[in-house]
């Protein structure tokens, strides 16, 4: 076919023709561009039967072989997938007619929390009796309530950019690397009525981010739960025994728990508490390794500083605070030995978390 006979209508409509057909998927669909190439009115063959005839004599011979082809050419493409159509549809028909009343009707997969959500609304449970409530704060947050606010000095390493994410376009904003900030925001908050209030005590879940590469214990983003009181008089003995029975509500009536000093900037004295390993019982395994503990919070009373930098006169007010780890909790209390099983979102992964039910 001579190309340089036909219109450049006719030869769009040409190199149009292979879309057109495969965008068809039902029989209707095909009838349409059917018509719209072949059909007896109006069609891309009509007009080109009108070229043919207002064509000069002696070009008649060579542009009908061309129409001619062309029109071949349409009706095989629409033929052969007309019956591709055709069998689809009577396979689809056979699949309906064969359905067995007989047979028990396909369930619904039932949606569930996600197991980091279970923990957390567990120990959201477990501190609510004891009139705590809960708060939340910006994962996007700035150094003052990051760093400051909770008495990090200027060279702490925690502050440099190899350990946190900071935006580069907005100077002293980054992502919290923990949900202390919290304590920062409430605390500021409360202050002007905290008279009026007598104190306060919640918890503060949710996402940090630390600059940590993906591995079975480390990822750049994974959840704690904070949690907060200030009053009056408030001493080691009242944390030790919040925490003991907080791990007891979470960890059955029989853990055993633990106090280990230890050093956080915005706590003092500040401690660490262990719980029995209850896994092995304490007699040693991998999940504790070998030593029968596993540490599951950080504590401490709260610093005079990070009171001071809120607003209220650590002469009058004096508080604890602690914070655990999400996933770390998690992974113990479900014997789940890869953190990456929490985010791949692997249903059989999910929906096999009997220990955190
Ligand atoms: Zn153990």
């Amino acid at each position: 076919m001579d190309p340089n006979l036909l219109p450049p209508e006719i030869l769009d409509a040409e190199r149009g023709f292979p879309q057109a057909l495969e965008a068809c998927t039902d029989l209707d669909a095909l009838m349409r561009v059917k018509g719209l190439y072949t059909g007896r009115d109006d069609s891309h063959a009509v007009r080109m039967m009108e070229l043919l005839k207002v064509a000069p004599k002696e070009q008649k011979r060579a542009l009908g072989a061309a129409i001619n082809g062309l029109k071949n050419l349409w009706e095989e493409g629409l033929k052969a997938r007309q019956g591709e159509l055709e069998t689809a549809r009577r396979q689809a028909n056979s699949l309906a007619t064969s359905w067995d009343p007989d047979l028990p009707p396909p369930l619904p997969t039932r949606g569930a929390l996600h197991p980091l959500n279970r923990l957390m609304d567990r120990l959201i449970d477990i501190f609510r009796p004891l009139g705590y409530h809960v708060e939340e704060g910006p994962e996007a947050e700035s150094e003052a309530n990051n760093f400051d606010g909770l008495n990090i000095p200027e060279d702490h390493p925690a502050r440099g950019s190899a350990d946190t994410f900071y935006f580069s376009a907005h100077k002293g904003r980054l992502l919290r690397t923990h949900t202390s900030p919290v304590q920062v925001r409430v605390l500021q908050r409360v202050a002007p009525d905290i008279e009026r209030l007598g104190g306060i005590r919640f918890l503060a879940p949710g996402r940090v981010y630390r600059k940590d590469e993906i591995d079975p214990t480390h990822s750049p983003m994974f959840h704690q739960v904070e949690g907060m009181l200030v009053g009056h008089d408030i001493g080691m003995q009242h944390l030790k025994g919040t925490l003991a029975y907080a791990m007891k509500a979470l960890f059955g009536p029989g853990a055993d728990v633990r106090f280990r000093p230890s050093y956080f900037p915005f706590v003092e004295p500040g401690c660490e508490v262990d719980v029995r390993c209850p896994l092995c019982g304490g007699s040693g395994c991998r999940v504790c390794k070998g030593s029968g503990w596993v540490e599951i919070l950080g504590a401490g009373l709260i610093h005079p500083n990070v009171l001071t930098f809120a607003g209220l006169d650590p002469k009058i007010w004096s508080g604890f605070a602690f914070g655990m780890g999400v996933e770390r909790t998690a992974m113990m209390v479900s014997q789940t030995p890869d953190l990456r099983l929490f985010f791949e979102n692997d249903q059989r992964f999910l929906m096999t978390m009997g220990g955190l039910d």
